[in-house]
């Protein structure tokens, strides 16, 4: 079996799953309590918290635990636009291709009451800082882009965007979710980031919210000593320490596993380019070290899925929210892919553990089932017939 969902979600790696066994068999304590128990707890978790706040260049005060990226990204707008609210500001930049986990936060708000931007993003799958700086009127009280895309995997110029919010005096947020453990992240002039640790071989259920000094986020979950307004609850130490380990070991490995994953990108990227009518979607330099995404004419991306599974490939046609929904990628949609492509799309990420011999297996049977599948296809007779134009050359 080839695994190649990366983006949907990664194996844990050892560090982590040995840190968290030591921690569960050994710092079982509630940092809350007093006792001494509790207190080897307390030294844990803010061991965990210097750990992951050198990895990432910022204070230990400036992380908040959340349960994920989801939650860091609810947590990061709706502080900022409660914030934004107090002064009269209550307008929200965005783009159209964000996760959902932004999306339908930014849905919530306007039903709220704020008014929401959507950046268009281009074909190529990058924002323009232009258009960025278009749509920040004077009540505009955040920006949030993402650091790079979970459907297509295009990098975004996020010091540009990020500097240019600064100039207009703008809070920024980016969900970094896809970028965190994989390639450098700068908080340079970046006021709120989210990330998650099952995207870097962590524990699901963990991320954080780094928050600028001086930003005090709303906590979401109420409850407990109202302490400098962090998050109630019982920390998941645990989850806590297999996140640190997990991203001590993708910081330390980044460049190596880099290079590896691109060459895995690029051999299959070039592999599948040669099948006709398909076209890789956003563009081919600017993008993870690990994904390859591709729209098919004339096949369904659900059935191409199915089929690869069969054949021993784990892979997604986007977003694992998307997938199991019967319409198109809005990622897609955004590039400005029409619905009859986005419907056959392909999602690839690998990870270090990807061999090349792997890529080119994945390429072959891609091939065949594409092939196959077109076989079957009613659609697919048709564009051959010349009763239906093709989309893609
Ligand atoms: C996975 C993902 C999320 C959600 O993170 P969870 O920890 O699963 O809640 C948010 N944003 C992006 C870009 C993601 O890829």
């Amino acid at each position: 079996m080839i695994y190649a969902d990366n983006a949907a979600t990664t194996k844990m790696s050892r560090a982590a799953i040995e840190a968290m066994k030591e921690c569960m068999e050994e710092d079982y304590g509630n940092p809350s309590s007093l006792h001494s128990v509790g207190q080897r707890a307390q030294e844990k978790l803010s061991e965990a918290r210097e750990k992951i706040a050198s990895l990432l260049g910022c204070l230990p005060a400036e992380i908040i635990f959340t349960s994920g990226g989801s939650e860091a990204d609810n947590q990061a707008l709706r502080s900022a636009a409660a914030l934004g609210a107090k002064k009269g500001k209550k307008h929200l930049v965005s783009t159209a291709f964000e996760h959902h986990a932004v999306l339908h936060t930014l849905k919530k708000l306007e039903s709220e009451g704020y008014e929401v931007t959507l950046v268009p993003v281009g074909e190529d799958g990058l924002v323009s800082p232009a258009e960025v700086e278009r749509a920040i009127r004077p009540d505009t009280c955040l920006v949030s882009v993402m650091y790079a895309n979970n459907e297509i995997g295009t990098i975004q110029p996020i010091p540009e965007i990020a500097a240019l919010c600064k100039r207009k005096g703008v809070l920024f947020h980016t969900d970094a979710v896809q970028a965190a453990g994989h390639i450098p992240v700068s908080l340079e002039n970046v006021d709120m980031l989210s990330l998650s640790a099952h995207k870097f071989h962590g524990p699901k259920g963990i991320g954080l919210l780094y928050a600028r000094r001086g930003l005090r986020p709303d906590p979401l979950i109420e409850g407990g000593a109202p302490a400098r307004g962090k998050r109630a609850g019982t920390e998941n130490l645990p989850a806590i320490m297999g996140m640190a380990a997990a991203l001590e070991e993708s910081v330390l490995h980044m460049k190596e596993n880099a290079e590896k994953m691109s060459a895995v990108r690029d051999r299959v990227i070039a592999g599948l380019s040669r099948i006709p009518h398909g076209i890789l979607n956003g563009d081919a330099k600017k993008r993870l070290p690990g994904c390859v995404s591709f729209c098919f004419e004339g096949i369904e991306g659900e059935s191409l899925l199915l089929m690869l599974d069969d054949y021993g490939i784990c892979a997604s046609s986007g977003s694992a929210c998307t997938s199991g929904s019967l319409d198109p990628s809005h990622v897609l949609l955004a590039i400005g892919r029409p619905h009859e492509i986005a419907h056959g799309s392909l999602r690839l990420t690998f990870s270090e553990e990807t061999t090349l011999e792997d890529a080119d297996e994945v390429v072959t049977k891609v091939k065949e089932v594409v092939e196959k599948l077109r076989g079957m296809s009613p659609v697919w007779r048709e564009l051959q017939e010349g009763k239906r134009q093709y989309f893609l050359r």
